[in-house]
């Protein structure tokens, strides 16, 4: 079984609309379903892939889709995290990007049917939070990959 992400692109066409790959109707936006952003984008540039919203639902029913919501939050407090853990995510703090990033890539080749998330630790006003990703603005320098 894929695990795909359901990905949006918004037209780049000056007119803001495209054709749907499906319909050929014109679109605001685009769906791409990926197994990573990287690949999305690869699909889109290629012209290989992309749908309006009406043809992406249309496929989801047709071909039986089952949908997940992330286990991972964009953002994620202190006592947040506590509770994750009671809830069989597991987690790990890094002093560094590179070894953030390198641990998840070890860890997507060991448990590919895991869901896995890299945070950037944050100073919110005093309070310590996870956001989602790679941030710049008012990290403390430590990131923390969570998997579940
Ligand atoms: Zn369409």
């Amino acid at each position: 079984m894929d695990r795909l992400r359901l990905y949006e692109f918004p037209a780049i066409r000056e007119d803001g609309f495209e054709d749907c790959g499906g319909c050929n109707n014109e679109t605001p936006y685009k769906y791409v379903l990926a197994k990573n952003k990287a690949e999305a984008e690869y699909l889109i540039r290629e012209g290989l892939a992309g749908l309006c919203a009406n043809c992406m639902c249309k496929l989801l029913t047709d071909e039986k889709f089952l949908i997940f919501r992330s286990t991972f939050p964009e953002e994620i407090g202190e006592d947040e995290l506590e509770l994750m853990i009671g809830d069989g995510v597991d987690y790990e703090h890094f002093e560094s990007l590179e070894d953030a990033e390198e641990f998840v890539n070890a860890l997507s080749k060991g448990i590919s049917d895991k869901e896995i998330a890299l945070y950037t630790q944050v100073d919110e006003s005093g309070k310590t939070v996870y956001r989602k990703g790679k941030h710049l603005v008012n990290r403390t320098g430590v990131y923390m990959v969570a998997w579940k």
